[in-house]
């Protein structure tokens, strides 16, 4: 990489050690500049200390669960001490949730050892501009620091979202960022919200053992997802015993010693022992003093950027969920690099949300890239779609999986790749050839005539992109 001449080091601060912040100052740093990030609760943001990290441990310990929960079917069997079948697998939530909190501590930390060996200067403290070049950091000790600055990039994140009629206590009526401090495994766990946040705990805690009820309002689970893969989930779910409430509306969540009572908008009422709220969040971008340094937000409260990350100020970038372009930490992490790229004057490619990949941390996973079937269906973009069942795989009836499917767009007439759908077990980690195909604009064609691993999960792709070949002769 080439590093511009500026001079003089550029002096840049970052408001925020989430990945929209961190990946930023190792960006800048590495192109030269003198980089200091500001944080009040520790690097790696939120994504790190209570909500992406946190919540994939969780999930990785029920994957096994469910791993498990099929094993009778390829022959394994538990036996008890005495030589007797086992019949109960439990889990012992206190030792889960110590493991994800000494993950993400432990991963922070890295994090800000890499900072500092990098030669990144760390602040605790809360940061709020004061005007366009300077960042005034109030400090734990009550005192204040005050950053002169040539860029400052926002990456304050979000909180979740809670309303007055459903105050968490931390104990039995929890937002996500709490549910790390259960000792004790819930006997009726209700999750209110059925977007990404609500399904993955939702289904987390069923395979832990809990018994799970889903306060849905919508006609079903993941709304904003592909209605195929939802409707697979769905029915996953409760095959599996979860009560799924659809077009329930939450008016209110109580507690009344250790029991929740949901009630609904319909006035029929949920109990259970404790509720976990998965409403959404709003972005952190009060008292930042943004509205004086000329930082426009929208109606929600999120910072305007374009797709460089510029904000409406000179000098002031934005990237991640303050933003609210696309609430993912691989999104906040591009946002950030592409804010420092473009100020610092390197080779810079504007965003594209059409590339991202995203996953839904479910059982099973519901990986996406590229277009989406709902933009197909309304006619925004012309293409051809294939779906092929995992169940006609042979690896995945080795594996007893019968659930999911593969489904990738393309583009009429040239047959290039421009999207595509998994739904099945390491869905996330399947979904990357589409990523790459759609990325390098490469065609189905192009796609079937790579060697997949046989048997494998991955067969499955090449087969549909084969399905789609046209013949020179058609
Ligand atoms: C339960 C859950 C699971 C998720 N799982 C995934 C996943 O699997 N994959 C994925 O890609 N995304 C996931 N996400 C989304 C992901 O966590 C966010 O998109 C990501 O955290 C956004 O990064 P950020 O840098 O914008 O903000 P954050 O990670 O929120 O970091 C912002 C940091 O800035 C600090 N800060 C705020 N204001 C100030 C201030 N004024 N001064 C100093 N510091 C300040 C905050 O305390 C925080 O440390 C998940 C989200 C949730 C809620």
């Amino acid at each position: 990489m080439t590093t511009p001449d500026f001079g003089q080091a550029q002096r840049v601060v970052v408001i925020g050690g989430g990945p929209g912040g961190y990946e930023a100052a190792l960006v800048a740093v590495q192109i030269g500049a003198e980089v200091t990030v500001v944080d009040s609760d520790g690097l790696g943001g939120s994504a790190v200390v209570t909500d992406c990290v946190p919540s994939k441990t969780l999930i990785a310990t029920a994957e096994l669960m469910t791993e498990f929960s099929g094993a009778p079917e390829l022959g394994v069997q538990f036996e008890d001490h005495e030589g007797d079948p086992a019949h109960q697998l439990t889990v012992d939530l206190a030792r889960v949730n110590a493991r994800v909190k000494r993950l993400a501590r432990d991963q922070s930390d890295d994090i800000g050892q890499r900072l500092e060996s990098e030669g990144v200067r760390v602040v605790t403290g809360f940061g709020r501009l004061d005007g366009p070049g300077a960042v005034e950091v109030t400090l734990p000790d009550g005192g204040t620091e005050r950053l002169e600055a040539d860029a400052v990039l926002l990456a304050t994140g979000a909180a979740p979202r809670t309303l007055g009629t459903a105050e968490p206590d931390g104990e039995r009526i929890l937002t996500w960022e709490q549910v790390y401090d259960l000792t004790e495994t819930p006997s009726h766990m209700i999750v209110v919200g059925s977007g990404v946040t609500g399904a993955e705990f939702a289904n987390a805690y069923l395979a832990l053992g809990v018994e799970v009820t889903l306060v849905s309002s919508r006609d079903r689970v993941l709304p904003g997802e592909d209605a195929d893969a939802a409707e697979v989930l769905e029915q996953v779910l409760t095959r599996r015993g979860m009560n799924v409430l659809s077009r329930s509306r939450m008016e209110s969540a109580t507690r009344d010693g250790d029991e929740v009572t949901v009630t609904l908008t319909d006035g029929r009422t949920v109990t259970g022992s404790h509720c976990l709220l998965a409403l959404g969040s709003v972005p952190k971008t009060r008292d930042l003093g943004l509205e004086e340094a000329g930082v426009a937000l929208d109606d929600g409260g999120f910072v305007k950027v374009d797709r460089v990350s510029r904000t409406s100020a000179r000098g002031v970038y934005a990237a991640g969920d303050c933003t609210g372009v696309l609430m993912l930490a691989s999104v906040a992490a591009m946002q950030g690099r592409i804010a420092m790229w473009h100020f610092l004057g390197d080779a810079v490619t504007p965003l594209d949300l059409g590339q991202v990949s995203s996953n839904v941390f479910t059982a099973p996973e519901i990986a996406t890239v590229g277009c989406s079937q709902r933009a197909v269906d309304a006619g925004e973009v012309p293409a051809e779609t294939v779906r092929l069942e995992l169940a006609g795989n042979a690896r995945a009836k080795m594996q007893g999986v019968r659930d999911g499917f593969v489904k990738l767009f393309a583009r009429p007439g040239t047959g290039a790749v421009i999207g595509g759908v998994v739904v099945g077990p390491r869905a996330s980690e399947l979904i990357h050839p589409i990523s790459i195909a759609v990325a390098e604009s490469l065609t189905v064609d192009q796609l079937a005539h790579v060697f997949t691993v046989y048997p494998s999960m991955s067969g499955s792709i090449a087969e549909a992109a084969r399905r789609m070949h046209h013949s020179p002769l058609d």
